[in-house]
């Protein structure tokens, strides 16, 4: 606990602990506590901070997360049906991808890039097609070591890739561009930002 920390303590692992900020939890039954943690030894690295609740009915409905605002090693805390939301939307999002991939349409635009890459006698030649399209590494020398057959290749490709196969095939599904639609806009609903609740303790980003 905490108030065993005093004013810092040091573990076996090497790692100084120092109680950073503390504030009462939403409800104001219990509280909120950030510990500042640092490597012992001047060569160690960053410090990092963990956070915890420590009230039951608080912990059950936050939870910590990275700010989406400021890069830096503070969490903010948020409410837990906040993050579920999102979760659900990214989930939503990898189905419906997966369900375009498999799509007869789908199948048959990989199927003819398969078979335009197997046409290219070279490796120079199915980078040359590739990156017409943008579809290859920015580098030669990249594609050329991560490249192993066609059929892998293709297998690498998701959804998001189609809009440039079809273009490079020359073979343009409505349906398809109807189908990713739906998932820009599954996609968009995962970008909205989950709110930070305020705590105004130290070590957590508002
Ligand atoms: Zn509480």
């Amino acid at each position: 606990m905490l108030s065993q920390l005093g004013a810092g303590t040091r573990d076996k692992m090497g790692t100084d602990r120092d109680l950073w900020g503390t504030g009462p939890c939403p409800c104001g039954k219990g509280r909120i506590t950030v510990v500042r943690c640092s490597p012992d030894h001047p060569w160690g690295g960053n410090a990092w901070f963990e956070n915890s609740i420590e009230c039951t009915d608080c912990a059950r409905t936050y939870t910590f997360a990275e700010s989406e605002k400021i890069l830096d090693n503070r969490s903010r805390l948020v409410r837990r049906e906040d993050v579920e939301e999102r979760e659900d939307h990214l989930r939503q999002w990898r189905a419906k991808n997966a369900d375009i991939l498999a799509m007869p349409a789908a199948q048959q635009i990989l199927a003819q890039a398969q078979s335009a890459l197997d046409q290219q006698r070279s490796v120079a030649a199915k980078y040359r097609l590739l990156s017409t399209y943008g579809l290859a590494d920015a580098l030669e020398s990249t594609f050329r070591k991560r490249f192993r057959s066609s059929t892998e290749f293709i297998r690498g490709l998701g959804a998001g890739h189609l809009p440039r196969l079809m273009k490079m095939v020359g073979n343009k599904q409505p349906e398809i561009i109807a189908a990713l639609s739906e998932a820009e806009k599954i996609w968009q609903r995962a970008q909205i930002r989950i709110p930070t609740v305020k705590t105004g303790i130290q070590g957590l980003v508002e």
